[in-house]
């Protein structure tokens, strides 16, 4: 089959490699119909994630068709269409039981590599890297699916696979990331980075009953989409962010900050003295974001931080945030209990998730895909990649 793989910083290639097999009773193997870049993507394409081996098969937001089960499968049947959750859950142990899927401690063989950065380790993730497992993405023609009963959601025949594949990551991400920010009716939220996370995070909010958004980004088309979504937009190359949220938020602060930039975040001063620092390996990511959002953020706030770390950070104003009495909340969404609600969500034409895609390419057009959306280039918002339709 044909597949993206990493083949180090800033390159990838299709590659023919072998056909995934079953290789355990639970397995179901997918073949893929739609699969998309992910902003954290980037990450691994820019070489900022650790434990990458050249030829790793890219790739965790996808969907498609059941093409074989496992002799233990018996909630998937063959010819399903399904979409499949970025994160790998056995559905059976302690946090698993508690929904906290994204935290499933069966599901990552290489625990013991993630327990020494993190203490302990959480779910394998699909095409992230041999610290979340190493298990082959879905920017490939099929893919091998763990614990198929579990995660894999049945898509209905009238949605089409544009509304339906976000659910595997980004519109659960970003809805989860507004969650989080427990929003009442009246609340201002603010919106760190208008990319397909933050994106949805905006719509997210407004579908929570948020009254305002206010959204900041350097890129103009970003921006544009943030404002059809119904934000208030900060352009932070022209603006100055915190005068001016602050400014419209009569002096008070938003009443929740959401950091969708994480940890390539770049601009001013103390992004260059970021820049050097991580260079230096004297940090690993770049928090100036997060930074912004505690600093900005009005008294008792949340901030809530879907953007991706990794590694460590330095200054950060954890003053600010203990004189302003925040809380913060973080971490892989815990994708599986969100992707039925917003299924439902699709069906009763609450939102559109296609409204992201830019871009439609096929497969083998993927590393033009990454090297374009990488730079941000022609409106690149979202790439959509079609496996096994030709070059567009
Ligand atoms: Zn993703
Ligand atoms: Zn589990």
């Amino acid at each position: 089959m044909k597949a993206v793989c990493w083949e180090g910083r800033k390159s990838v290639s299709v590659e023919t490699v072998p056909d995934p097999s079953i290789l355990n009773p639970k397995d179901a193997i997918v073949r893929v119909t739609s699969t998309a870049i992910c902003g954290s993507d980037l990450h691994l394409y820019g070489g900022y994630v650790p434990a990458m081996k050249k030829g790793d098969i890219l790739g965790h937001e996808f969907m498609g068709e059941v093409v074989e089960v496992g002799s233990a499968v018996t909630r998937l049947r063959l010819g399903d269409r399904v979409v499949v959750p970025f994160a790998i859950s056995c559905g059976a142990c302690y946090y698993c039981q508690q929904g906290l899927s994204s935290l499933c401690d069966d599901s990552n063989p290489n625990a013991w590599m993630a327990e020494k950065a993190a203490g302990y380790s959480g779910a394998g993730l699909f095409g992230y890297s041999h610290i979340y497992g190493g298990y082959a993405g879905g920017q490939a023609e099929y893919v091998r699916v763990p614990f198929a009963d579990v995660g894999p959601l049945q898509v209905p025949d009238g949605i089409p696979d544009e509304q339906a594949l976000f659910l595997s990551d980004i519109f659960p991400t970003g809805y989860a990331a507004a969650e989080s920010c427990d929003v009442r009716p009246g609340d201002t939220i603010a919106v760190w980075g208008c990319g397909p996370v933050g994106q949805f995070a905006i719509r997210s909010c407004f579908l929570l009953g948020a009254e305002r958004v206010l959204a900041i980004d350097s890129v103009p088309e970003r921006l544009k989409m943030a404002k059809s979504g119904g934000a208030e937009t900060i352009d932070e190359t022209v603006l100055d962010v915190l005068d001016e949220l602050s400014v419209r938020t009569g002096g008070r602060g938003p009443d929740a900050c959401i950091d969708a930039v994480g940890m390539e975040a770049h601009d001013g001063i103390s992004g260059i003295y970021d820049r050097v620092k991580q260079a230096a390996r004297l940090e690993t990511d770049r928090p100036i974001a997060l930074r912004q959002a505690i600093q900005a953020c009005g008294k008792g706030g949340v901030v809530s931080i879907p953007g991706v770390y990794v590694g460590v950070v330095d200054k950060l104003p954890i003053g600010a945030a203990f004189a302003k009495g925040l809380t913060f909340k973080m971490g892989q969404t815990h994708v599986h209990r969100a992707m039925k609600p917003l299924l439902d969500r699709i069906q009763r034409g609450e939102i559109d998730p296609s409204f992201v895609v830019t871009h439609r390419l096929s497969l083998e057009e993927a590393p033009e895909a990454y090297s374009k959306f990488a730079r941000k280039e022609d409106g690149c918002v979202k790439v959509v990649l079609k496996p096994g339709v030709s070059v567009s």
